[in-house]
This record gives C-alpha cells, structure tokens and sequence, in this order.
C-alpha cells in the first residue's frame, strides 16, 4: 500500500490559544494505526515552536512544515525567517504557492533559489504547480499539483484530470510524489487519493477545523 501525505496548510490564520486547541482536538491520532500516512502540518512561523512542544509532549505522530522560506541565508534580511531557522521545527517547506506567485510576486527565479536553500539546509519541500506548464527544479522531492481556479473556492479538479497531471510529472521528471490541492474536503478526499499517481492532498480550507481535518485522514 502507497504511503500517503496529508498536509495541512493554515495560511495565516489562527491565533497561538486557537493553534493549541486544534492540536489538542487531533490527540486521538495518537491511538490509531497511521503507518500508511504521513500526517504534516503546516502552521504559521510563529506557531511552529508551540506546535513542536505539545506534538513531543502529546507524542502526536504529526510532522512540522513550513509555509515558505526566506529566500536569503540567515543574517541582515529584517522581517524574513531563514531556512536555518525553520530547519530547528520542522522538517519540510511548501514553496511556491500561487498565492506567494500572486501576491508576493515570486517567480520561477526566485523559487529555484528558494528551493536551492531548503535543500542545502536539509529540508524537503512541497513544490506547488498549477498545471503541466508549471516550471520545477531537478531533483524535487514532492510536487503538489493545486490548479489555481480550485484553491478555496470549493470547486476541486476532477480526480481523472489530477491523475492525468500527476503521472505526467512523475512520468516526465521522475518526481517521486505528488500531491493534489484544491478544495479538498473529507468528502472528496478518497477520490483523489485512491488515484495510482497521487500520493496524498495538500488542504488548506478544510485543515483549519480539527474535526474536518480528522475525517479527513480517516477517509484518505
Ligand atoms: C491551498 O491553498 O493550498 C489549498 C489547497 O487550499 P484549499 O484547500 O482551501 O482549496
């Protein structure tokens, strides 16, 4: 049976008191048999020390992931969080989100670099495409294929053109996972996830209720 990536990605939503009820609402992973399912979450920067606290002490099987990088090494770069840093929480880093594209301005150059740093740090990354034409860097280890007209919207890709994107990239680059995001619900998940050429869902929406997000790795 393939393992299966169940990413969580909060944005920048909730507050630190709102951060700890959701890990606190998602203790009963604890008690369940997960070996088939890699479980990561993806807070904001500033929850990731607080995250990695009670995950140890509540010894939660739930990894740590990053949102982004900076795109510079640690040192004078004022408002930024170095790969070095993120690298004491957390063990993987989505680069390249459409929204970072949209409203940040970052381009291929610039996440090439950023993915250069991750590595070079010891980090995995979640490289997030929007389509087929999407550029990626060599030797990526994980691709999440998230079509932009289905990012919280509530409209998903079908399952069938998923598949279709996924096993052109692994077909194409030999990346070795992809994931699909785009309003994934515990309702929806299994059909993407029983597709031979995905390996797990990157959810945004749906990750910030602990219950949604529960149902959701019950349903993969
Ligand atoms: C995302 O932004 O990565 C995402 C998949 O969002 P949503 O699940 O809300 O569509």
């Amino acid at each position: 049976m393939k393992k299966l990536f169940i990413v969580a990605n909060w944005k920048s939503n909730k507050t630190e008191s709102e951060a700890k009820e959701w890990i606190s609402k998602v203790s009963g992973l604890k008690d369940q048999d997960l070996s088939n399912k890699d479980i990561i979450l993806c807070p904001s920067f500033i929850h990731l020390p607080i995250a990695k606290t009670l995950i140890k002490e509540q010894m939660l099987p739930v990894g740590l992931g990053a949102q982004d990088i900076s795109l510079f090494e640690a040192g004078a770069y004022t408002g930024e969080v170095s790969a070095k840093q993120i690298k004491e929480f957390a063990k993987i880093v989505i680069i390249g989100h459409s929204e970072r594209r949209n409203n940040f301005g970052e381009n291929d150059d610039i996440l090439f670099k950023k993915f250069k740093l991750a590595k070079e740090n010891g980090l995995a990354v979640i490289f997030c495409v929007q389509g087929k034409e999407t550029k990626i860097p060599e030797n990526v280890d994980i691709i999440a294929y998230e079509p932009i007209n289905a990012i919280g919207t509530g409209n998903p890709d079908t399952p069938e053109n998923a598949e279709n994107v996924a096993a052109y990239f692994k077909a194409n680059f030999k990346v070795p996972a992809v994931l699909y995001g785009g309003s994934v619900t515990a309702s929806n998940v299994n059909s993407f996830t029983q597709m031979p050429n995905i390996d797990g869902i990157l959810v945004g929406k749906a990750s910030l209720d602990p219950e949604e997000f529960y149902a959701i790795i019950q349903n993969v």
